[in-house]
């Protein structure tokens, strides 16, 4: 199961009957803790399903339930339960708690959309929830898998939705190979087997039309028709460059999920990127973008591919010999890693690429007759039928 995280943008009407929709269900999770904590003093046992079976008759005591979809209803009674339990357990490991409490004004706020009752249109950016209407969504990422659940989340004046999704496992046959990727300087990657991928530079390569557009929308009058339109040519202009980027790393994280069974990557959430050198200007930032949005693309193709990525401790893979193991030192301008002590010289990412993989699997550092890197072109990705890709495997 995967989570994504989203804002959401609710008109005034629409988030109104949100928040009518947490106050009713606050209302509810009260009443139904009331009948449990009643039924505890009078001795009696009850089970899920009746307090659940109370979700009716309550309907009449407080009409505004009728404006909440059925299922979230349940989805109430099931977080009070859940609540029960998570305290039962810290009892039983020894832990002084309290009991469940009442949620005060402003204490509720999440609604629970289980398996019905909402529907996402991609492509719209569109939210529809049952007995709400419809809102944009902002989608980051494309949201891949069965989609199992959504939850609307108020936080403070904000709203987002956390949607939950199912990747069906599909697992690859086993091809016996592990490889380390290294996050290029110049290029997007370098592997321990010795591809070098080229950087896309859809942003770059799109800058000066932007730039034109810009400059013109500068010039035009605010509101006018034709500052609209200019507007409109901006946002389609930004929208495109996002989908090309996103098909690279989609084709490019796919061939590594088929062709690998281990894939070994530098954990970037331990030092960040700036200590790779990727603090300056807009490429690296874009760069990094990608990266990250990379990995994201390759942990769950991995996981639903029963394959494994493995994030490894970045410290030292560039400055150590992939050969010896001795440090060497080099600035981000030396683009050859040079070993004074065993004589070992090859490309500086090649050689971060290998301690990735070593460090992975935790092998030893070992002397290797490196073969010329294998440069593919990001029209090569995009074209690559894996079957017959023109990428090396070992
Ligand atoms: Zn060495």
């Amino acid at each position: 199961m995967i989570s994504y995280k989203y804002p959401i943008f609710p008109n005034k009407i629409t988030a109104w009957k949100l928040a009518e929709n947490l106050d009713a269900c606050r209302w509810l999770y009260n009443r139904l803790l009331q009948e449990l904590n009643d039924a505890k003093m009078k001795c009696v046992k009850l089970k899920t399903y009746d307090t659940q079976n109370m979700i009716p008759s309550l309907k009449l005591e407080n009409p505004k339930l009728n404006l909440v979809y059925s299922k979230v209803l349940q989805m109430v009674n099931y977080t009070l339960w859940s609540n029960f339990k998570g305290l039962a357990a810290s009892k039983m490991n020894g832990r002084k708690i309290g009991h469940v409490r009442f949620k005060g004004s402003g204490w509720y706020n999440t609604l629970n959309y289980n398996q019905s009752g909402f529907k996402i249109y991609q492509d719209h950016n569109i939210l529809h929830l049952s007995k709400i209407g419809n809102m944009r969504i902002k989608i980051y990422r494309k949201i891949e898998g069965c989609i199992k659940a959504v939850i609307i989340k108020r936080e403070g004046e904000r709203w987002f939705v956390i949607v939950q999704a199912d990747q069906e496992q599909q697992p690859l046959p086993e091809t016996g190979e592990a490889v380390g990727l290294d996050i290029g300087l110049t290029s997007f990657v370098v592997d321990s087997v010795g591809n070098e991928i080229e950087n896309p530079r859809y942003a770059e390569q799109a800058a000066d039309k932007l730039a034109k557009l810009q400059r013109k929308m500068a010039r035009a009058v605010r509101g006018s028709n034709n500052y609209k339109s200019l507007e409109g040519k901006i946002a389609k202009l930004h929208k495109r460059i996002n989908c090309q980027r996103d098909d690279f790393l989609h084709k490019l994280s796919r061939i590594y999920v088929n062709s690998f069974d281990i894939i070994c990557v530098e954990d970037l959430d331990v030092i960040g990127l700036k200590e790779k050198g990727h603090n300056n200007g807009m490429h690296r930032s874009i760069h990094d973008a990608s990266w990250s949005k990379f990995t994201f693309m390759l942990s769950y193709k991995a996981q639903s591919a029963g394959r494994k990525l493995i994030k490894v401790d970045p410290r030292n893979t560039t400055q150590r010999c992939s050969a010896c193991g001795s440090i060497v030192k080099k600035d981000l301008s030396v683009r050859v890693h040079e070993c004074p002590y065993c004589g070992f010289s090859y490309d500086r990412d090649y050689n971060a690429s290998r301690n990735i993989l070593l460090t992975g699997m935790e092998q030893p550092v070992a002397p290797i007759e490196p073969k010329p890197l294998h440069h593919i072109t990001v029209r090569q990705v995009l074209a690559m039928k894996w079957e017959a890709a023109p990428f090396r495997t070992q």
